[in-house]
């Protein structure tokens, strides 16, 4: 008895070795059952897909992003930094409803499948704390969407004024006593949400899987770490973070905790391989082996890193020291695009300005390994990101009539450092076909362009005075951060930021 079958007749298919050959693809029941030569009999009830002149890559993962971006897309000035973004990213979240949550989610997920990619780790916020509801929401819009993904609340217990060691006394008097008196969501009330969403979670986890996103170490209490970590030990999912992103956060770590921001996950007992970080950009050697030997896996963002002037992370330093590093977008607010095929180009040409031999850059099939292999390790999906007997049928169909691929020498190339998405025809996930010749067939685009541009009518009027007010205070908390790292503390990941003497 053999369950629903579908043959991809004709097609150049990637292997994960980085090479092509055109061959027959031949899925059952959402899996690939097997790669073979091309003519291959099937029983008269197959489902026949052609592929001729495509290319068939596996999906694309992104290893880091926040569905909340979406809807928050074009609402805070182009030039922040980090710490200017975080202290605007309030004003463009709040007031959401569980409506809102779900849109910015199908949105989110609607950009990442037209761009070729098949499953991604989302962060995702709601102020002032997370929800069962809200975190359903995202996730039905995944499911909806007939996209894969890893769900995380993404929690703190401190403000960015509590979080940041000196920050609120380089403030003014009258601006002191106001993000002074500002609170997070009580730990026990944070806490309690997350272990109702995993004891409740109502997806497949084939497909959708949940996890708890502890944001940025010094955003949150040891005590809220350690809370955070044993209760996704319990239910043996994973941890995602974001760490050492900024050169503001190293320095700051440092002014907190006399160590670094790594050494002091590791004297939490919190650096394991349930744990992935992401961005992971102003660490030193040491870190870099702790790291490895730990087994944390590492979300890389170069697009994201570049939009906010975070730096270059040292990737091709991790790789060596035995860390699993896959490619994220970041959200579509700090990346602007969530565009998977640009973050694995930035990958690769970025360890290109590293100092090290051309032998030691990240190559093409490397960079694509990563964006995809790499990253469905950070998602700790199995069977996820390669064309091989066995793994879920997640393929991308690329037209190679365009013009970067003509003529056609070294298609995996060719693809990595200049495709950016225009050629993606179709989209097939678990086996079904989910964006086909520019229409994405599982959410309705259009419905969702109305609701999105309503809802940000909507919210930015009922949040006007908190974006008035989170300008102002960006800009000085951006000029607070820039002066950290220039003095004092010493760090290794050297950028052309200004220091004033
Ligand atoms: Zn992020």
């Amino acid at each position: 008895m053999t369950g629903r079958r579908t043959v991809i007749r004709g097609g150049l298919v990637l292997d994960p070795e980085g090479r092509t050959a055109l061959q027959d693809v031949l899925i059952e029941d959402g899996r690939i059952l097997a790669i073979v030569n091309p003519g291959f009999e099937v029983s008269d009830d197959a489902e026949i897909l052609s592929a001729a002149d495509q290319m068939l890559i596996p999906g694309l993962i992104s290893a880091h992003t926040h569905s909340h971006g979406a809807l928050s897309r074009g609402a805070i000035d182009d030039r922040v930094s980090l710490e200017m973004f975080l202290t605007g990213q309030g004003a463009s979240t709040r007031s959401r409803g569980t409506d809102d949550k779900y849109l910015s989610a199908a949105l989110s997920a609607a950009e990442m499948i037209r761009k070729g990619c098949t499953a991604c780790f989302d962060l995702t916020v709601e102020i002032p704390g997370p929800s069962q509801q809200g975190i359903s929401a995202v996730a039905r819009a995944y499911h909806n969407a007939g996209m894969r993904a890893v769900v995380a609340p993404m929690i703190a217990d401190r403000t960015i004024y509590q979080a940041l060691p000196g920050l609120l006394d380089a403030l003014p008097d009258e601006l002191r006593s106001h993000c002074a008196g500002l609170s997070a969501a009580p730990i026990e009330d944070t806490i309690s949400a997350c272990s109702d969403i995993l004891e409740n979670w109502e997806f497949d986890r084939r497909w959708i899987r949940p996890a708890l996103g502890p944001t940025i170490p010094l955003h949150c209490s040891d005590e809220f770490l350690i809370a955070c970590a044993r209760l996704a030990s319990e239910h043996g999912i994973p941890l995602q973070t974001h760490l050492a992103e900024s050169r503001a956060q190293a320095a700051l770590g440092r002014t907190r905790y006399g160590k670094s921001l790594i050494e002091h996950l590791e004297e939490l007992g919190i650096l394991s391989e349930r744990l992935s970080a992401a961005h992971v950009i102003w660490l030193d050697d040491n870190d870099i082996a702790r790291l490895g030997q730990s087994g944390v896996r590492v979300a890389h963002n170069p697009s994201s890193n570049l939009r906010l002037g975070s730096g270059v992370a040292p990737v091709r330093k991790m790789l060596r020291n035995g860390v699993t590093v896959g490619v994220g977008t970041d959200a579509s607010n700090t990346s602007d695009g969530q565009n998977m095929f640009e973050a694995a180009r930035l990958a690769s040409y970025l360890s290109r300005i590293d100092g090290f031999a051309s032998d030691e850059w990240i190559s093409a099939h490397e960079a694509f390994h990563l964006a995809t292999e790499g990253s469905a390790q950070v998602l700790g999906f199995e069977k996820i990101g390669r064309l091989t007997a066995g793994y879920e049928a997640d393929i991308v169909f690329l037209r190679l009539d365009r013009p970067h691929f003509v003529p056609l020498r070294s298609p995996l190339i060719q693809m990595v450092f200049a495709e950016n998405g225009a050629s993606v025809h179709t989209v097939m996930i678990g086996g079904r076909i989910v964006f086909h010749d520019g229409t994405l067939l599982t959410l309705d685009e259009s419905l969702l362009r109305r609701q999105a541009q309503e809802a940000a009518s909507r919210l930015d009027q009922a949040n006007a005075g908190t974006y008035a007010s989170a300008a102002t205070v960006a800009r000085l908390v951006g000029a607070f951060c820039a002066a950290q790292g220039c003095t004092g503390h010493t760090l290794p990941r050297k950028l052309n930021l200004t220091c004033e003497a």
